[in-house]
């Protein structure tokens, strides 16, 4: 099932290293809009010290978005010292084959990606072969459009959950 995350979480402080450890996870692609900052682009609560944990057990990053806005993205990259790509597509596989690249992983089974977005992260990492984790949205968008959306990806997880 393509829409299936392998894992859920209402954040991605709330994963620990041995969650990612008994998955075979060495690396870990990041969305950056909802999952590490708000719409208001304030970073989550202790995101810097979870990355700096992790990064501390051996787990590579690189920062995976599809936004067009070149400069929000790099600010986050600079503020977590992780690399970073802007305007990904995803569910495309073009954006993760690059970010593939960069970690340096052979296997897409030993690659993890945390997002907030069905359509978007869950589906392209199944659709690679990688470890899919979905976590809540930091905040509920207030466009109309992009609440439709989440109304569809609540059924789905209720369905998949079944
Ligand atoms: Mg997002």
């Amino acid at each position: 099932m393509l829409l299936k995350p392998d894992m859920r979480v209402d954040k991605i402080t709330d994963i620990t290293i041995e969650m990612l450890k008994s998955n075979n996870i060495k690396a870990v692609i990041l969305d950056s809009d909802n999952t590490l900052i708000d719409l208001n682009k304030n970073p989550l609560d202790g995101i810097k010290e979870w990355i700096n944990e992790m990064k501390k057990n051996g787990i590579k990053f690189c920062i995976l978005s599809n936004s067009i806005k070149k400069k929000k993205v790099e600010s986050v990259s600079k503020m977590l010292d992780i690399p970073y790509i802007f305007f990904s597509v995803k569910p495309t596989k073009y954006g993760f084959r690059k970010a593939k690249k960069i970690l340096g992983i052979k296997e897409n089974q030993n690659i993890a990606e945390i997002g907030d977005q069905l359509f978007t992260d869950v589906l392209g990492t199944n659709r690679m072969k990688m470890f899919s984790i979905l976590t809540k949205p930091i905040c509920e968008e207030k466009v109309k459009i992009n609440n439709i959306k989440r109304k569809i990806e609540k059924k789905i997880l209720e369905k998949v959950d079944r």
